[in-house]
């Protein structure tokens, strides 16, 4: 009768361990406080210096000697792409909503809920891809992408408050821009196509309308969640309820090396992506056969300080 206890006791500790570390925070209190800049605090009033160069140069923040030289990169002519991006996707985007509106039947609700429950979801690994993608590979010094596209993910990781000195159009031109090919497309399917084709493909057209609208937000969701000061109350409950990103959730992307929680729309991925390892997978996939270092150039733009 003793036989099977030990190896029940044994059974139960390895589970208690199991559990213990799939549940774990991916980032604990103390290494958010350690590694990331305060954006409720962001003069730092609260940080203890821990080191001599701690008290002398700032870590983070808009007196880096590194976020000052990536904000200056900011040019005229990319205003300017942002400018017409954000006008013509705005367009887009009314057009079609009043195309889908003219459309919507009561008796096909849930299926629509579930297309653009869908949509949203794609659009949160999009985030994640892309964002992973620009945070921990290339460089500024590449041509058109470097200082155009991979700027403003360098930026960020050593001012992240910037963003929420960024006015509209510097926020969410870029990601506008991206969802004009797919917003053209779908008007083109509703101005060319027969009317019984459009109701049969109406369920994916409102998963491409959900998709592009919520890739079109991602940015200023991710600004909102950089925000501490003066939020619109609805702003605050989309958070609360976990519908579009919230502030303590994006927290755990800004702790260094910046190396997980890739995703900003509503972060409902970035939790099950850390437990199945996948962006460390793809790195390691990619460092093999490659030979290029992750996150090579966000670290050398960390270390500019002074
Ligand atoms: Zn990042
Ligand atoms: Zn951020």
């Amino acid at each position: 009768m003793e036989g099977p206890v030990p190896h029940l006791e044994q059974a139960a500790s390895a589970a208690c361990t199991m559990a213990t570390n799939f549940l774990a925070p991916v980032k604990t209190e103390r290494q958010i406080y350690e590694n990331s800049m305060l954006e409720d605090d962001p003069n730092a009033n609260s940080v203890v210096p821990t080191s001599f160069e701690d008290r002398t140069v700032p870590r983070w923040g808009p007196n880096h000697k590194g976020a000052q030289e990536l904000a200056n990169l900011y040019s005229t002519g990319k205003r300017t792409q942002e400018c017409i991006c954000v006008g013509i996707c705005i367009t887009l985007m009314m057009v079609n909503f009043l195309f889908i509106m003219v459309r919507l039947r009561l008796e096909n609700l849930s299926a629509i809920a579930i297309a653009a429950i869908c949509g949203i979801v794609t659009a949160d690994f999009g985030s994640g891809l892309v964002h992973w993608a620009a945070d921990t590979w290339g460089s500024i010094e590449l041509p058109i992408l470097g200082k155009n596209f991979l700027r403003p993910f360098r930026e960020h990781h050593i001012d992240p408050t910037s963003i929420t000195r960024h006015d509209f159009i510097e926020t969410n031109g870029d990601n506008f821009m991206v969802t004009i090919p797919f917003l053209c497309k779908l008007t083109w399917d509703f101005l060319s196509l027969p009317e019984t084709e459009v109701q049969q493909r109406f369920l994916w057209t409102c998963y491409w309308f959900l998709l592009a609208i919520f890739v079109a937000m991602t940015n200023q969701i991710h600004k909102w969640s950089h925000t501490y000061f003066g939020l619109p109350g609805w702003v605050v409950w989309l958070q609360d309820h976990r519908i579009i990103l919230p502030r303590r959730h994006h927290r755990v992307h800004h702790v260094a090396p910046h190396e997980t929680y890739f995703c900003i729309t509503t972060g409902w991925l970035n939790w099950p992506l850390e437990k199945l390892c996948f962006w460390a997978i793809l790195e390691a996939v990619i460092e093999k056969l490659t030979g290029f270092k992750p996150r090579a150039d966000d670290m050398k733009w960390a270390q500019k300080r002074s």
